[in-house]
């Protein structure tokens, strides 16, 4: 593991792994068994399923589901970072597959939590969140894409979403449809991948994040069983999962920083002689990583909190980790010079995931929207 992923281990959570052997555990795998894929995934070549299992059998899905109504997400950003460090494709879909342990974990539909938190926190099920959409509609930036109808036993859904990750034939993933004819009134549910009216559509390749499993997903009057709504009306729900879907992204950048750092450090030796006039220095974003790892486990201590200003430094936090991403990127590169200029070498692949984690829903522009609005 990391240094600095080892000296920033919460020590208090409970859990059946210890967070610190889980986390540990994450970084191992990630050093091991993740980092001969990271170009395969980042080529779109893998998707892959197995090691999300693998990493839910060590218990990285599992760490975050709250207890008595407190949650700390201390763990979970911790080994996603562990991810990111060596791949910003895994760390994204480590991410959604939280969310989606996120969202039943937190359900209020007994049905839905027990047949779905822990056969996902333990990667039996796989799948994320198709979010988007909704959180930019709540914001004012966009109508909702999916319309429901009532109907004996559940709802009929019809509508698409452009993008949405870590999907398969078998997978599930939590989306948010209005009721036709009742503007505003939302519902939550897990959509299931193997409907047969629910279809998954292949993207045009991206500039990064091709083996995350990420699809157009369309539902064709797809059927939605009551027991597959994670909360009706939705609003209340969207108010408490929201912070931790955000704060789960910390994770990503977090990594991602890191490994530009020691980016910067591995050229230092033969470059360090014209690299110190360069502007932007490792030992600046090792401090400036410092903060954000600091404010990052404060605020993951608490994701339920729904108190105003708690929510502002969740939404700050996220805008200043994109940036921080794609500054750290950019050095990185500077640094690097031709070498990293070569297709083979990783600073470019972290430079695309950097803007990757900059435009992922909440973006910096919608996250600037909401600082303004706030
Ligand atoms: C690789 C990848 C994976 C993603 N995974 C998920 C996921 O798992 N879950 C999820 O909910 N969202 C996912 N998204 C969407 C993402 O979170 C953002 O919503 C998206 O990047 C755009 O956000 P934005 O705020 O910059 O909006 P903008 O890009 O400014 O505008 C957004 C809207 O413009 C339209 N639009 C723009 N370009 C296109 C295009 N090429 N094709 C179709 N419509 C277009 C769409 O209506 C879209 O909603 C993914 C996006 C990418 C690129």
């Amino acid at each position: 593991m990391s240094s600095v992923a080892a000296s920033r281990l919460p020590a208090d959570q409970d859990s059946d792994l210890s967070p610190l052997s889980v986390a540990g555990e994450v970084a191992v795998i990630a050093r091991k068994e993740l980092a001969p894929l990271a170009a395969a995934i980042d080529a779109g070549t893998l998707y892959p399923a197995d090691l999300l299992r693998r990493l839910g059998e060590a218990g990285a899905w599992g760490s975050h589901r709250p207890s008595n109504g407190a949650a700390d997400l201390r763990c979970a950003i911790q080994s996603i970072s562990a991810l990111g460090e060596v791949c910003g494709a895994t760390a994204f879909m480590a991410w959604c597959q939280n969310t989606l342990v996120w969202y039943a974990a937190n359900s209020g539909n007994p049905a839905l939590a027990g047949k779905f938190t822990d056969a996902a926190a333990t990667g039996r099920i796989l799948g994320g969140t198709g979010l988007s959409n909704p959180m930019k509609n709540f914001f004012g930036i966009e109508k909702l894409k999916l319309k429901g109808r009532k109907v004996d036993g559940g709802y009929v859904v019809r509508g698409a979403l452009p993008w949405v990750s870590n999907l398969g034939p078998d997978h599930w993933f939590g989306t948010i449809f209005e009721i036709e004819g009742r503007s505003g009134e939302i519902v939550m549910f897990l959509a299931d991948c193997a409907d047969p009216a629910v279809a998954l559509q292949p993207c045009k390749p991206f500039l990064a994040m091709d083996g995350t499993g990420t699809y157009g997903v369309q539902f064709r009057d797809a059927f939605v069983p009551d027991n597959h709504v994670l909360a009706e009306p939705a609003g209340p729900f969207v108010g408490k999962i929201r912070a931790g879907f955000i704060l789960l992204q910390a994770g990503m950048g977090i990594g991602l920083i890191r490994d530009c750092i020691a980016i910067m450090n591995e050229v230092a030796e033969p470059l360090g002689h014209v690299n110190r006039y360069l502007q932007q220095q490792p030992e600046s974003f090792q401090d400036l990583l410092a903060d954000l790892e600091a404010e990052t486990m404060v605020l993951a201590r608490d994701p339920l909190n729904a108190d105003d200003g708690y929510w502002r430094r969740v939404v700050a936090l996220r805008l200043n980790i994109g940036e921080a991403g794609v500054a750290a990127a950019h050095a990185a590169m500077l640094h690097c010079g031709a070498r990293g200029y070569l297709k083979s070498h990783r600073v470019q692949r972290r430079l695309r995931e950097a803007y990757f984690v900059a435009i992922v829903t909440p973006a910096t522009k919608q996250l600037r929207k909401m600082l303004a609005q706030a």
